[in-house]
């Protein structure tokens, strides 16, 4: 009866974790699936108490214990954490979760391994058979473990090292000598004790194989440059969900199961988005290296940067057919948005046409700019995808482009050793004129000089996107 109530449970589970995915693929219906998945999860962490092997065991107490410690330490620092987390720090907080997530699968993995080595060592002592971890678990639970150990152990210290990389800790992106070499040998290794654990009933395989797969998800991840990082999130957010799944089919828990499968299968669905927004193949983004430090430097951008006072900046879009605003990581660092959607009102009343062009990768996570917009309050039909809106810069009279740099590099475009080259971009340098928001002379993600703000038709409006953005509305106002 209860095994049938936790099954059912799970399943309740699984269907509005489904429900809260979908509604999060549109930004009008993302936050109720953000507190429907949320529900959902509780009511999965409160189905646990009723499990047989928890509240029917010699050791209750200590489990229940355990179990509302680790709630407490972990609920309580998620608690406080998502309060205090400034928006641009989001994405390394995100990366940081989605390790724990891989982390906490390759824990399962690590304490079904151990349980069964524990098992099949005493079952070797007592009898004359030689008992083997793979017996002892049956041979698809001791499969779906390992590999989700892999995954799982990967994905932790690989999403640990993204962490650093957005959060600034780490700024390079190194290619060691014969790294590829270094890791074909690691991961063949890695595989190597990933089937001896199988064969076996020892404990040393174990713990190497953990050690192996810890240190290939750093050796991943290092290299990885250029603007390159959205792919690779993604990549360890799905691995995350499968390392989850093959987890949920050990321990026979449907919502792990279906959960995690939803999470892998949407992680792939968006790795493959980012993958063809950056115009590389996944296996390019692990491999080439792209954007590291070897020495290769791409073009100098030529000329001088004009600067503009935003007293004529303004003049400049008031008397405009048409503005793009083109978003990007600056603009949520200077959290400007909501004076960015009250400057677009006071052009609209003024008969401006105002648009938002979004490239796929602005900002630090996948639709960051759309989320930062739609907390302004900008209207979904005013928000416009790169592939939609590229054609439209030729009629534009002013791309404005507030803390973006990356995503309107045309280098991308021109120069075959620079890091970005490959990656679509928004061809803001096709308007009339092009008005950038920075503070300074700093370089974007990649750490490429861009050439669009020495450009004829670029004025630089230096200054924090917020107080510049004030500075428009003023100026604006000005002429009414
Ligand atoms: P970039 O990081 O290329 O550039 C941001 C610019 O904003 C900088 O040049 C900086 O110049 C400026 N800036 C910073 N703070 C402020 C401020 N307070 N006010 C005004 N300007 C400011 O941003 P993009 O959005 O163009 O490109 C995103 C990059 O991040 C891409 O390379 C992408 O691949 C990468 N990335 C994206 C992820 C995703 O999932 N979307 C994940 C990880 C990486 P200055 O210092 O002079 O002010």
């Amino acid at each position: 009866m209860m095994e049938s109530l936790i099954q059912a449970s799970y399943f309740i589970v699984a269907a509005i974790f489904i429900i809260g995915l979908k509604q999060m693929s549109s930004p009008v219906t993302a936050r109720r699936g953000i507190l429907w998945a949320g529900a959902a999860m509780v009511l999965a962490t409160l189905v646990t108490f009723l499990a047989p092997e928890i509240i029917d065991s010699d050791e209750t107490l200590t489990n229940i214990s355990l179990i509302m410690i680790a709630i407490t330490i972990g609920g309580g620092y998620a608690w406080w954490g998502g309060r205090k987390v400034a928006m641009t720090d989001m994405p390394q907080m995100i990366a940081m979760y989605n390790g724990m997530g891989g982390g906490a699968a390759a824990a399962i993995a690590a304490v079904e391994l151990l349980k069964a080595t524990t098992e099949a060592s005493h079952l070797n002592q007592i009898g004359s058979e030689s008992v083997t971890i793979a017996d002892v678990l049956g041979a698809d639970v001791a499969v779906l473990g390992i590999l989700g150990a892999i995954i799982g152990t990967i994905s932790f210290s690989g999403s640990i090292i993204a962490w650093a990389k957005l959060d600034g800790r780490l700024h390079r992106s190194k290619l060691l000598p014969a790294q590829h070499l270094v890791n074909a040998m690691i991961a063949i290794a890695t595989i190597g004790f990933a089937i001896s654990i199988y064969f076996s009933s020892d404990l040393t395989p174990i713990v190497i194989f953990f050690g192996l797969a810890l240190v290939l998800g750093i050796f991943i991840t290092i290299p990885v440059g250029g603007a390159d990082m959205p792919v690779i999130i993604s990549l360890f957010n799905a691995l995350t969900g499968l390392a989850v799944g093959f987890e949920g089919y050990v321990l026979g828990n449907a919502a792990m199961i279906i959960a995690g499968i939803v999470v892998g299968s949407a992680g792939s669905l968006l790795t493959h988005l980012m993958a063809v927004a950056m115009n590389r193949s996944v296996s390019n983004v692990f491999f080439a290296g792209v954007g590291t430090d070897t020495g290769v430097a791409s073009e100098a951008a030529q000329g001088e940067m004009k600067e503009i006072q935003a007293q004529d900046a303004g003049i400049l879009m008031a008397f405009a057919s048409q503005v793009i605003v083109i978003p990007g990581y600056g603009m949520a660092v200077a959290q400007a948005q909501h004076k960015i959607w009250e400057l677009t009102q006071l052009l609209n009343e003024k008969g401006v046409s105002v648009k938002f062009a979004i490239h796929p990768v602005a900002g630090r996570m996948p639709g960051h700019m759309n989320v930062l917009l739609a907390e302004a309050g900008v209207s979904y039909d005013m928000i416009y995808d790169m592939e939609d809106i590229n054609a439209d810069f030729k009629n534009t009279t002013v791309a404005l482009v507030i803390g973006a740099n990356d995503v309107v590099n045309p280098s991308a475009k021109t120069d075959t050793s620079s890091p970005l080259f490959g990656m679509p971009i928004l061809d803001a340098m096709d308007s009339d004129n092009v008005i950038v928001i920075k503070r300074g002379r700093g370089a974007g993600f990649s750490g490429v000089e861009n050439p669009l703000f020495f450009s004829d038709n670029t004025k630089m409006l230096f200054g924090d996107g917020q107080k510049a953005a004030s500075d428009l509305i003023q100026a604006v106002k000005e002429l009414s």
